[in-house]
């Protein structure tokens, strides 16, 4: 039974007091909760150490949203694998669209930061997806098997076992459009059976494979109940702790 994940991703989002105030909402209504799945939040890099001190004693993991391949020199406004790691993160959000569109990141690159996290101990949040245009030339398969197979080009099983993908089709990110809970359970399954075709069996039926795309509340349950959708990966609606716990609640 794989276990469901449920990610917030800040963004750019929350200084540190207003992050600090969120995740001190955030305990109140988990503690409160049995929960089914695993929480996972991300903020700006600016608020990690202190919200690391803050959920030492719950079970929120912490990730950051970023990091360079390199370990460490002259990389200007770059973050480490290490320094993410001093500051409590046990996760990183690698390859996200945002990074790709605005910050020209490409498959090689996010190739190389994947292996990096993942030879520090990170476990990566590797993201996938293709754009409106790419879904209506109906070639979505084929950009995320190029995203996957470059993303994890020489990564080996064994790192297999720690990462996890995040399906999101970039025109429903921020737009208030979801995939709906068939659509995306195709494009999971279609990721599920690439995963057995390039490492095994085993190892695609234990990857945790999450959906990001306007996950809200109200249609969180319906996505999450699919087979393949193993949890979310939320920008929007993390940023209150009633929606993002509207949505934990969901699994
Ligand atoms: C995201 O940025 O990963 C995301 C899914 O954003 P939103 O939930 O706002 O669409």
């Amino acid at each position: 039974m794989r276990k469901k994940i449920i990610a917030g991703n800040w963004k750019m989002n929350k200084n540190l007091s207003e992050s600090i105030a969120l995740v001190e909402e955030l305990n109140i209504l988990l503690n409160k909760q049995s929960l089914n799945c695993e929480v996972i939040v991300c903020p700006p890099f600016t608020s990690l150490l202190s919200l690391a001190e803050k959920i030492k004693k719950t079970d929120i993991k912490l990730g950051a949203q970023n990091m360079y391949f390199e370990s460490d020199g002259a990389f200007t406004g770059e973050i480490s694998a290490d320094m993410i790691l001093s500051v409590g993160c046990e996760y990183v959000i690698l390859g996200h669209s945002e990074r790709r569109e605005i910050f020209k990141e490409t498959d090689e690159l996010i190739n190389k930061k994947i292996k990096q996290a993942l030879s520090k101990g990170l476990k990566p949040i590797f993201c996938v997806g293709e754009k409106l245009e790419q879904r209506e030339a109906n070639i979505t398969e084929d950009i995320v098997r190029g995203q996957i197979e470059k993303g994890l080009e020489g990564i080996s099983e064994n790192d297999m076992k720690n990462i996890i993908i995040a399906y999101e089709p970039v025109w429903a990110i921020g737009t208030g459009k979801t995939a709906t809970p068939a659509q995306a359970e195709e494009v999971h399954v279609f990721i599920r059976n690439l995963i057995g075709k390039l490492y095994s069996t085993a190892i695609a039926e234990d990857i945790v494979i999450q959906y990001g795309g306007s996950v809200k509340p109200d249609n969180a349950k319906e996505l999450l109940s699919q087979k393949n959708i193993d949890g979310a990966l939320v920008g929007g609606a993390c940023l209150k702790a009633d929606s993002f716990m509207g949505i934990i609640l969901g699994v």
